[in-house]
């Protein structure tokens, strides 16, 4: 279904939909926007998408997997509660991301946590019609206009958004804000969505999945090591990155915890041993890339990059991706 909301009523409808759900939505924090729990502060809809992504909304930088307690010699475990939320704002590329961490997570061996986060998250996406300069999602096919994987999602029509439904729950959700709408279509929608295709398409011609894969055991990835100050930096802000490791902190009593990992830190191939199968900077940038292009195609059906451009934004060194393969 197909509805027209007007700018201003927008709050309103996230208001409404804050009867259900914790609402997550990007705001500006010191300049930056960012994904926060939303309290009615001014939305971040014209910056760029939040560098730390959705993502790790799903699989947390830190979290708690289960507490333990020991009483004579027993264990019992306890498991955090997991609330239901909605995530407003989230970009196509973004989206994407989360069908491919979805593809990986639960399949075998089927993660739990992840598993229920997802089950009580409700989504409403935004496409991308003033797509950011690093952008390029439509060369990775991720963007910049959503088509799957959105219970709500919405276009920016200049006085309005285009407001499609995707599921049952975004059914329900319009039918709580239904004053606020009127039927709608897709004409203007299918102009801009085009027009901001070609927008990001015209800032890199040359670049394409194949041309990556192509490419990537011609680089010389031993200078571009040189450049390279493994912080881990791009790892952690990519959406489709998932490394993590796991530590039992306390006993008799304490926590199981998950925190993010990175394959480009130097420590991450280390074995108990010592020795360290890439213990080289050069190994763990390239072998990133081999993942992302060409691993997890084979695993999961999709690309491992979604072209979200964030590694570019965050690099402390100033590596352009796309710079590298072109
Ligand atoms: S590799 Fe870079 S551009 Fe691609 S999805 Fe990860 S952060 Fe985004
Ligand atoms: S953000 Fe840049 S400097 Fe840091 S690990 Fe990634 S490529 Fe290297």
């Amino acid at each position: 279904m197909m509805f027209f909301l007007e700018k201003r009523d927008l709050p309103e409808l996230l208001r409404r939909a804050g009867a259900f759900f914790e609402i997550i939505a990007p705001v500006l924090i010191n300049g930056e926007p960012q994904l926060v729990s939303w309290r009615g502060e001014d939305l971040a809809l014209s910056a760029p998408n939040p560098l730390l992504p959705p993502t790790r909304l799903f699989l947390p930088p830190r979290e708690t997997l289960f507490t333990y307690l020991q009483e004579s010699g027993l264990y019992t475990f306890e498991v955090p509660e997991v609330r239901n939320r909605l995530i407003f704002g989230l970009r196509p590329c973004d989206l994407r991301a989360l069908s491919l961490l979805d593809r990986i997570m639960l399949a075998e061996p089927f993660d739990e946590l992840y598993s229920k986060r997802r089950r009580s998250t409700a989504i409403i996406a935004l496409n991308c019609t003033e797509p950011d300069e690093s952008c390029f999602c439509a060369q990775m096919g991720a963007g910049p206009e959503a088509h799957e994987g959105f219970d709500l999602l919405l276009t920016d029509l200049g006085e309005r958004y285009l407001l499609e439904t995707g599921s049952p729950a975004g059914i329900m959700l319009a039918r709580a804000s239904e004053e606020l709408l009127e039927r709608g279509d897709d004409v203007e929608k299918r102009k801009l969505m085009r027009e901001s295709r070609d927008r990001i398409m015209s800032a890199r011609p040359w670049l394409s999945p194949e041309r990556m894969r192509s490419r990537l055991r011609e680089i010389d990835w031993r200078s571009l090591s040189e450049e390279c100050i493994s912080c881990g930096g791009c790892s952690f802000v990519c959406p489709t990155c998932h490394c993590f490791t796991i530590a039992d902190l306390g006993l008799p009593d304490g926590e199981r915890i998950r925190c993010a990992d990175s394959c480009i830190l130097s420590g991450f191939h280390r074995m108990a041993s010592g020795a360290n199968p890439k213990a080289r900077a050069e190994e763990r940038l390239s072998s990133w890339y081999m993942e992302k292009l060409e691993h997890m195609p084979v695993r999961t059906g999709l690309l491992g990059c979604v072209g979200c451009g964030r590694c570019d934004r965050v690099c402390f060194s100033g590596l352009h991706r796309t710079d590298i393969f072109r």
